[in-house]
């Protein structure tokens, strides 16, 4: 899979930033972006959460938004230990 972002690299990750949510028979799963990124294009933020460059925007505003608090705070789902 080649990098939706720069068209150049091999995507070796998936935008992670929840979009919504699906309703299964048996649990609520998030629906992530999954737009796939390089290494180069993707935002690493936390555990283990990439994002690519627009919700990389997104994630900044909504920090700066709720003033500087930490991202396992305001991030919808718990970040891996
Ligand atoms: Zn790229
Ligand atoms: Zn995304």
């Amino acid at each position: 899979m080649i990098c939706s972002v720069c068209g150049v690299n091999k995507a070796t990750k998936l935008c992670d930033y929840i979009v919504g949510q699906v309703e299964s028979v048996k649990q609520t799963l998030n629906e992530t972006c999954d737009e796939s990124l390089c290494v180069s294009c993707s935002l690493h933020i936390g555990g283990d959460y990439d994002f690519c460059p627009d919700h990389a925007e997104t994630i900044k505003k909504e920090l700066l938004m709720y003033g500087g608090a930490s991202i396992e705070d305001n991030f919808k789902v718990p970040l891996a230990k």
